[in-house]
């Protein structure tokens, strides 16, 4: 990766929001939906236009028009938080959004073509061919872990029983933990590459006899880098995590019942918990964070706040058929970092 350099303000600052819009689809042009979206990529603002009517923008720390490459996000978004956990610093980067939105397709991407890999797989390679610059006094351990959290339970992706609940449990030395969770030590892109395979082949089974189970649920993968000085036998360990949320689209929409009324309210619980925590944070008055109203946030507890780094990814579909879906979503996201709003916007 070529240009590593982490710019002034990702340094200091600790929790940016982004927006990523998705290019309309070929069944939404087909249907003739309209793209109703204004962004003006220099003051980083974007707004719904759906009625013609001069509509109230919201503004993020940067806003990415749907031509925007993988590689552009991975640089601005991931680089300062990854090169941050090889110095010892904990990161976790979201993608929140409804379902269709590129969640996914911003986290993993399709990763057997170079220029559509996603921000985990563009993260192995920046995170080993650091490694592989580091001088000889330094050696690193890298450990892996891959979750996912459906209905507030645990389960774990890399286990060769992915279906069986977690427990979380707590011990002072080592804070928050899941308990019987799998840790994979890897050395190489292969290795790890192998390891994100086999996790999300355990979410896709799991989808299919659960009626797409993965857009209902968070799944987090976790890269722990210990790294430690011969000379000195000083010891560094970074946690980066890196998540794509559940579906936030709401029930209403869905007309659901039932199960799935209750999975949407857990969803909306653990959306809601993880915007009060980011939001408590950025604003640093608040000396109670909810982090234990979720499992979501309780497992993250120890890399949201403190020095930690975080970036949320806001994904927003173009098309007036979603305007409702995606007002909620710049809402949310404003609301996580209490932008201040523009009153104009010009595009
Ligand atoms: P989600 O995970 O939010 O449900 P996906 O990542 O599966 O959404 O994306 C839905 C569809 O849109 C996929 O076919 C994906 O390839 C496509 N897509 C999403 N974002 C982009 C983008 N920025 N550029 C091109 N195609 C995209
Ligand atoms: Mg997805």
């Amino acid at each position: 990766m070529a240009n590593l350099k982490v710019d002034a303000q990702a340094e200091v600052e600790n929790v940016r929001v982004f927006v990523r819009v998705r290019p309309l689809t070929k069944k939404e042009e087909a249907e003739g939906h309209q793209h109703i979206l204004l962004i003006d990529t220099k003051e980083n603002l974007i707004a719904l236009n759906r009625d013609g009517s001069s509509p109230k923008p919201f503004k993020f720390d940067q806003v990415f028009p749907e031509d925007a490459t993988q590689l552009t996000l991975y640089r601005v978004i991931a680089v300062p938080i990854v090169e941050k956990s090889l110095q010892g610093y904990n990161g976790t980067i979201f993608a929140y959004g409804q379902t269709g939105t590129g969640k996914t397709y911003t986290m993993a991407g399709n990763y057997t073509k170079p220029d559509l890999k996603g921000i985990i797989p563009n993260t192995f390679s920046h995170i080993f061919s650091q490694i592989s610059r580091a001088s000889g006094e330094t050696s690193f351990v890298v450990t892996v872990t891959y979750l996912e959290i459906y209905n507030e339970e645990v389960r774990d992706l890399l286990s060769a029983d992915p279906n069986k609940k977690l427990a979380i449990r707590e011990r002072p030395d080592v804070g928050v933990y899941v308990k019987d969770l799998m840790g994979f030590t890897v050395d190489s892109i292969e290795s790890i590459t192998e390891l994100l395979n086999r996790g999300n082949k355990n979410r896709v089974t799991r989808s299919t006899l659960m009626n797409d189970v993965s857009s209902r649920s968070h799944a987090i993968f976790t890269i722990t880098i210990e790294s430690k000085n011969r000379s000195n036998n000083k010891t560094t360990v970074g946690k980066l995590n890196l998540v794509d949320l559940a579906g936030s689209e709401r029930a209403s929409r869905t007309q659901a019942t039932g199960e799935r009324l209750r999975e949407a309210s857990n969803i909306n619980l653990s959306l809601s918990v993880l915007g009060n925590v980011i939001s408590a944070l950025v604003d640093g008055k608040s000396s109670h964070i909810p982090y234990r109203n979720s499992k979501l946030t309780r497992l993250l507890q120890d890399s949201l706040g403190g020095n930690s780094k975080t970036a949320m990814i806001a994904m927003v579909s173009p098309a007036d058929i979603d305007y409702e879906e995606s007002m909620c979503t710049l809402r949310y996201a404003a609301r996580v970092k209490h932008i201040q709003n523009h009153a104009r916007i010009n595009v």
